[in-house]
């Protein structure tokens, strides 16, 4: 499934070309049947990836709009506003993770991963227009393969990490480099945790969708010309080990998000730099997970 969120925080599913609203397709699917309706479609998507039950049900409803006599229940995708599509708890960041990218930015060889923080309130959804803070110089962009926690992860083995994975996202780990590298001691937290500096989606696309994670291209494009493109086959440490690395000191909650990376291509290391201006779009894509596109206000 791909699951969003659409306007009004409606939860729907893409389906083609088109998106669907999952609680009328849901009763649409039970008259069909001749059972008495019932909405186990709950009010927000982290409730929904948490519930297996409605998981099933979301399943169900998708399937029974994508039958081409029920084409009543797709509107053109073209049309829809998506928002975010979910609201993760908490956003976890990892840094210099993939080996291209990490020896760009220089630095010692890491040991463990490199982890920080992004409030929620970055949190922004295909199509934002990002005001970077008027005092910021240095914004630089930086495509993720955002990884969706759906069960509970607490001291959890690498070999069953994926079990807990509800689905996959995009997302650009905005960054005001001046806060990371021209200050005395890093504020990589403050850096990527600006109003709007999580540009996430467009759908939560579910583990079976996708798939095993581990060779995804990753590509962004900056007023169309390409800037990045990586592949996942190149994390330092792979999602699996991420999750157990994380749950051994935190819980991972269903919803909360590990944004795993960004691969070469930044802004801030070419030369000369290059940062993000008014006026630009970005194109964000993460292979089998979808395509996330945002502006700079
Ligand atoms: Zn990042």
């Amino acid at each position: 499934m791909r699951l969003v969120t659409l306007d009004g925080g409606v939860l729907g599913g893409i389906i083609g070309d088109g998106v669907v609203a999952l609680r009328p397709a849901l009763a649409a699917a039970q008259r069909a049947a001749g059972e008495d309706p019932r909405d186990t479609i709950p009010d927000d998507m982290v409730a929904l990836i948490g519930d297996e039950a409605a998981m099933v049900a979301a399943g169900r409803a998708l399937a029974f709009a994508a039958r081409a006599e029920n084409g009543a229940l797709r509107a053109p995708l073209s049309e829809a506003r998506l928002l975010a599509p979910l609201k993760p708890g908490k956003i976890l960041g990892v840094g210099r993770n993939y080996g291209d990218h990490a020896k760009e930015a220089g630095g010692p060889k890491l040991e463990m991963p490199k982890i920080f923080l992004k409030p929620t309130s970055s949190v922004v959804g295909p199509g934002a227009a990002v005001r970077i803070p008027p005092a910021v110089k240095k914004a630089d962009w930086e495509v993720e393969l955002g990884v969706v926690i759906g069960r509970p992860a607490r001291n959890v083995s690498e070999g069953v990490a994926l079990d807990y994975v509800a689905g996959y996202t995009v997302l650009d780990d905005i960054s005001a480099r001046e806060f990371q590298f021209d200050v005395p001691l890093a504020m990589t937290s403050f850096a990527k945790g600006m109003d709007g500096f999580c540009p996430i989606g467009p759908c939560i696309a579910t583990a079976d969708e996708v798939g095993e994670p581990w060779a995804l291209d990753v590509r962004c494009w900056l007023n169309g010309e390409e800037v990045q493109h990586g592949n996942t086959r190149d994390l330092i440490f792979p999602v699996a080990t991420l999750i157990a690395f994380l749950s051994r000191y935190m819980t991972l909650e269903p919803g909360d998000v590990i944004a795993t990376g960004t691969p070469a291509g930044v802004g801030h290391f070419r030369d000369p730099p290059r940062y993000l201006t008014s006026g630009d779009r970005l194109r964000m894509e993460v292979e089998r997970v979808g395509v996330l596109e945002h502006t700079i206000a």
